[in-house]
């Protein structure tokens, strides 16, 4: 029951309770003002009786006042010195006379007193006429007060003090609940300053690290790990200087707010200190540093309005694992924060807290600012590689694959740049880049009657891209490709590091009618089974099984079960790796749909690519994989 149900219940029942007692008192002090009322107004009326008489009145005079004794006793007799009855007046003849119960001894010497006949109560009061032998004995049958009789005359005054008293008791009840729940409320709201920031609402620094600390106590440290993450935002100092603290402030509500939004529950992100934010990841296990930073500096990557105004800010992030780096919250906190600095230190975005320097770093350290140039200075190339159909035999797409000639150190391996372009966050950047490119190069080929599918790779951070799924729509439409003719590749590694939110981007192009293709298909842990809850079209069978499947019959096996269940599921499968006749024939044996490989053809500039499928054409469809290889 609620605090104001039980102070309403208590103070209705008390104020019920205290008017039954009252009604119980009034009751039996009526009763008894009865019994010593009566008998003084039946000695009253006796006198006024005697003052009609005149003065030593005789016994006749006496006898003929009887008869006008009015209203006030039921019966009035008179007796001499001996008690003889001389004389007697009843109001109801024929009812014996309580008289002649009463000792006449008793009768002269008490003044009043009580007779019971025949369960009926008299009242009896005798007055002395003066200067005269004789005496008025006035008999009143009294008559029991019953609760009815005492309900009709106190019934009403009752009835009114008890709908006052529980008014009062209902008005003093509320009054009483609102101040309890003031209480409360003042009670939980300093709780609450005691551990939120004030500003942003967020757990403060000691809240967040009693939940680390309570989380890390329900871990099992052999087999869950928790990261604990830091962000420190950019240009804060800039923005309150130049635009004032207010907006300050607004900015680090309005990332709070966004944070909280991009967590599975709000506790899990607090205000460190300043423009410092902590967050603890409890399922970081299997999560990238690139998913991780993706979810967490994603929430700035849109402007932020303050006061009419659109402010882009950026942030670093440094995490730190638990139990590999401190297994207690104060530690992990300051490993986390020192771990932006080595970030900064080495120009990246995000950065896992490392005890050592990595002795790569100088030297990436240049790559990143180079590959930062090289996008902005057009040093980037895509390269197509084919891919092959292989019931038709005629090459039905390509492979996008970014290629950077670095102006001193020449071919720089696309997994390496890639690697710093996602660390930090350049990727973005650089796959727009890709997709306009392909999209516009592909658009060609359709115009000049080459109807192809040309597939593009996208990063795990990608997937936090929200302007990508626009971006990639409005590509479509300026340049007047039919969206099936894109497909994107995703690892699987990189679908299962945020699940929720490629769901949501991976729907947002199937509607858009764009392919998707699970990349790297086998060395991640997902399983077809998984995949069934996205909109997949395709898988690409990882190159690490394809190009071992002649020598290895597990290999051989792996893919040809990957086959099976594949195009139970009603997906599209192609093999890339195809380095010999031997592969691409066991696929095409094994009855897969796709293969790509340097059997078939190597990633080339896309002029070679367009030279090479008018050649094929002109071949027709006996041996395409013979060609440019
Ligand atoms: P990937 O997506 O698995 O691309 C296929 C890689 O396998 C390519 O390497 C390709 O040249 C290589 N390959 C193709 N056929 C054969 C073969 O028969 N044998 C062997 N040994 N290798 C073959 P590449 O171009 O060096 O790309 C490496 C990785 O870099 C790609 O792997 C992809 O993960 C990444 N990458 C390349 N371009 C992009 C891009 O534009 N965006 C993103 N996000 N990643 C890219
Ligand atoms: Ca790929
Ligand atoms: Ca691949």
């Amino acid at each position: 029951m609620q605090q104001r149900t039980k102070l309403l219940v208590g103070s209705l029942a008390s104020s019920l309770g205290i008017i039954a007692l009252f009604a119980g008192i009034s009751f039996t002090s009526a009763l008894d003002l009865a019994r010593h009322r009566i008998p003084s107004l039946l000695h009253e009326h006796n006198q006024r009786l005697i003052e009609t008489l005149p003065k030593q009145p005789s016994l006749e005079q006496i006898q003929a006042m009887l008869p006008h004794h009015g209203t006030r006793s039921d019966s009035l007799s008179i007796i001499d010195t001996q008690g003889r009855l001389l004389g007697i007046t009843d109001k109801h003849p024929g009812t014996p006379s309580p008289l002649v119960y009463i000792d006449s001894e008793y009768l002269l010497a008490a003044s009043s007193g009580y007779t019971t006949i025949d369960d009926n109560e008299y009242i009896w009061v005798t007055t002395p006429i003066p200067d005269s032998p004789y005496t008025i004995v006035n008999t009143h049958h009294n008559a029991r007060v019953g609760l009815r009789e005492f309900m009709k005359h106190i019934g009403v005054p009752i009835g009114f003090a008890a709908l006052i008293s529980i008014w009062l008791s209902t008005w003093g009840a509320m009054v009483i609940s609102s101040l309890f729940r003031r209480l409360n409320e003042q009670r939980a709201q300093l709780e609450h300053q005691a551990h939120h920031d004030p500003l942003t609402g967020l757990p403060n620094r000691d809240a967040l690290s009693n939940t680390i600390d309570t989380t890390i106590a329900h871990l099992d440290s052999s087999k869950q790990t928790l990261a604990v993450c830091m962000i420190d935002l950019h240009q804060f100092k800039e923005i309150n200087d130049s635009l004032g603290h207010h907006c300050g402030d607004e900015l680090l509500r309005q990332v709070a707010i966004r944070l909280s939004k991009a967590l599975q529950t709000p506790d899990q992100a607090g205000r460190f200190y300043g423009n410092k934010f902590a967050i603890m990841l409890t399922n970081a296990g299997t999560a990238t540093i690139d998913a991780i930073a993706g979810t967490l500096l994603g929430t700035l990557e849109n402007a932020f309005e303050i006061d009419g105004r659109y402010l882009y800010i950026r942030g670093t992030l440094g995490i730190a694992l638990y139990p590999e780096h401190a297994v207690t919250a104060p530690a992990l906190l300051q490993k986390a924060e020192a771990a932006i600095f080595q970030a900064r230190d080495n120009t990246q975005y995000a950065a896992i807290f490392r005890t050592l320097d990595n002795k790569g770093a100088a030297e990436r350290l240049g790559l990143i600012n180079d590959l930062r140039n090289a996008l902005r200075d057009g040093q980037l190339e895509l390269h197509y590689q084919p891919k092959l159909d292989l019931r038709s035999r005629h090459i039905i797409g390509a492979e996008a694959l970014a290629r950077w000639t670095h102006p001193q150190h020449g071919a720089i391996p696309p997994d390496q740049f890639i690697e710093i372009a996602e660390r930090t966050g350049l990727i973005k950047e650089l796959t727009r880049w890709v997709l306009e490119t392909a999209v516009q190069q592909c658009a060609q080929c359709h115009a000049s009657g080459k109807a192809m599918k040309i597939s593009a790779n996208l990063s795990a951070i990608n997937l936090h891209d929200d302007e990508l799924v626009p971006l990639i729509a409005s590509l479509l439409k300026q340049h007047k490709l039919p969206a099936q003719n894109l497909v994107v590749e995703i690892t699987e590694t990189a679908m299962m590091a945020d699940p929720a939110r490629a769901k949501e981007q991976l729907r947002k192009l199937d509607v858009l009618g764009v392919s998707i293709s699970i990349d790297d298909f086998g060395t991640g842990y997902s399983s077809l089974g998984h995949l069934r809850q996205l909109p997949v079209d395709e898988i690409k069978i990882d190159k690490s099984f394809v190009m071992d499947m002649i020598a290895s019959e597990d290999d051989a096996s792996i893919v040809r079960a990957t086959i099976g269940l594949a195009h139970d599921l009603g997906l599209e499968v192609v093999a890339e790796g195809v380095e010999d006749e031997a592969i691409l024939k066991q696929l095409s044996d094994m009855g897969c749909d796709i293969a790509q490989g340097y059997y078939i053809a190597r990633p080339m500039p896309a002029a070679d690519f367009i030279a090479m499928l008018e050649k094929t054409d002109d071949l027709a469809e006996d041996k395409p994989a013979a060609v440019s290889r």
